[in-house]
């Protein structure tokens, strides 16, 4: 019974840095947020021994009658906190991310080389929607299956379907992909399911963002028209970091039918092993929060939040990509003030404010990101409401002034501009202040 503190100072030591760095900055990064005790305690669990290949009644290794309860209660709530019918839909609740949650879904509905298409990453999608660069196919998404992904209308930031679907009609890709890391639009989930429908192919939305949003009925419902819906816990579902599969059942011999054995046996033995029970347990506790009244009070709270920003950063005379946010994030185009999406990033480290940098569709080169992404889930949980958000978007904007200020007079270099920014007065004026 040797605490953590008394066997290894030194990761204690590191530990308590971070609980500070998290305790004291403005965490504004979309993809973060502040999980409850109750989940941590479950997460540090003693069910991080045990191994449990399999599903529940049906295991490689003994003494799992616990572990079969909790992944058995885990599914029940992942499909009560979205409002599934257990015959229409299941789940599996042992992905260990997002990503492998995805890399699973791809390998239950596709063969190799069968075609996809998903948002472009610098669009706002996400790398495992088969992201590949001119050079190179980056993620396995794109690897081990061919990929034409589609774009946001250059001109509003909104997604571009009609173009969409003239690729598609060209491409017939076996699986559409909907969701993204960094768009702030509603998705029209008819729309694809037409497009989908017109070359047999499957549709899948990774809600990973939004699931929290979509849990409280306060985003639109991808259920209804996919036939597969993946997500991560960890972000506006304010879980332990994992993933989920779920999946539509459908009668014997009709399309889909076969969907639930493909999905558990990608998961395993195809691309994991033992499933990660403590995290499992982890994330049943997360479900229950997410059913309460508090949970969707938070959620529209997330959302007013974020519409407060992108309102006081437009007011400000910034440029917000698609002039607003439906969801919980917004994307801050730089590009109009000269500044860049990295150094915007460094000089909010410097002050205490985490966000990051992000790229904007348009950008002349990947490499520097035009925008930043803002999410307002974290502070959220942290109790922020509108008018905290309104002195968020002050610090934002002194922070954005400031760094124009400096690189006029900094060498090119973010290096240069770090040291500059380092012995900038109002830069110290501006840090205590956020702190
Ligand atoms: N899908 C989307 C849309 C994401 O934004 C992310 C992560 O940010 C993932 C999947 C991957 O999740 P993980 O980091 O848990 O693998």
């Amino acid at each position: 019974n040797v605490t953590l503190e008394q066997e290894d100072p030194e990761v204690y030591a590191l530990v308590q840095k971070e609980k500070w760095r998290q305790f004291s900055c403005l965490e504004l990064i979309a993809s973060e947020n502040f999980t409850s005790q109750a989940v941590m305690e479950a997460n540090g669990s003693a069910l991080t021994n045990k191994y449990s290949e399999g599903l529940p009644g049906a295991r490689y290794y003994g003494g799992n009658e616990w572990i079969d309860e909790v992944e058995n209660l885990c599914r029940k709530r992942a499909l009560e906190a979205f409002n599934l019918n257990p015959e229409s839909w299941g789940v599996n609740v042992q992905p260990y991310s997002g990503s492998t949650a995805n890399f699973s879904a791809l390998t239950a509905m596709l063969a190799p080389h069968d075609r996809i298409m998903g948002l472009d990453l610098p669009s706002g999608g996400h790398l495992t929607h088969g992201y590949a660069t001119a050079k190179k196919k980056v993620s396995s998404s794109a690897i081990y299956f061919e990929s034409l992904p589609y774009q946001v209308d250059h001109k509003t930031g909104f997604i571009d379907y009609d173009k969409l679907e003239q690729n598609a009609s060209l491409f017939r890709p076996k699986l559409i992909i909907c969701g993204a890391s960094a768009y702030p639009r509603e998705w029209d989930y008819a729309r694809l399911r037409k497009i989908a429908d017109q070359h047999g192919a499957y549709l899948m939305a990774d809600i990973a963002h939004i699931s929290g949003l979509v849990a409280t009925q306060e985003a639109a419902n991808p259920f209804e028209l996919c036939d597969i819906v993946t997500t991560t816990t960890h972000k506006t579902l304010r879980g332990p970091r994992a993933g989920l599969i779920f999946f539509q059942r459908a009668p014997k011999g009709q399309k889909n039918s076969d969907l639930e054995e493909k999905v558990n046996f990608a998961v395993f033995p195809s691309n994991q092993g033992g499933p990660h029970n403590n995290t499992i347990a982890a994330v049943a506790v997360a479900l229950k929060q997410v059913a309460t009244p508090e949970f969707k009070q938070y959620a529209k709270q997330v959302k007013a939040n974020a519409s407060t920003i992108a309102k006081a950063l437009t007011e400000k005379g910034y440029k917000i990509v698609t002039e607003g946010t439906e969801n919980h994030l917004i994307l801050w185009d730089l590009r109009p003030i000269a500044l860049t999406g990295s150094k915007m990033e460094k000089i909010c480290d410097i002050v205490s404010i985490t966000l990051n940098k992000n790229a904007v569709h348009g950008d002349v080169s990947a490499l520097v990101p035009g925008g930043v992404r803002i999410g307002s889930s974290a502070l959220t949980s942290r109790s922020f409401k509108e008018a905290d958000f309104e002195k968020v978007a002050d610090f934002l904007h002194r922070a954005a002034q400031i760094a124009l200020e400096v690189q006029k007079t900094s060498g090119k270099l973010i290096k240069d501009f770090v040291i500059a920014l380092e012995g900038n007065e109002q830069v110290k004026q501006l840090k205590s202040e956020v702190e």
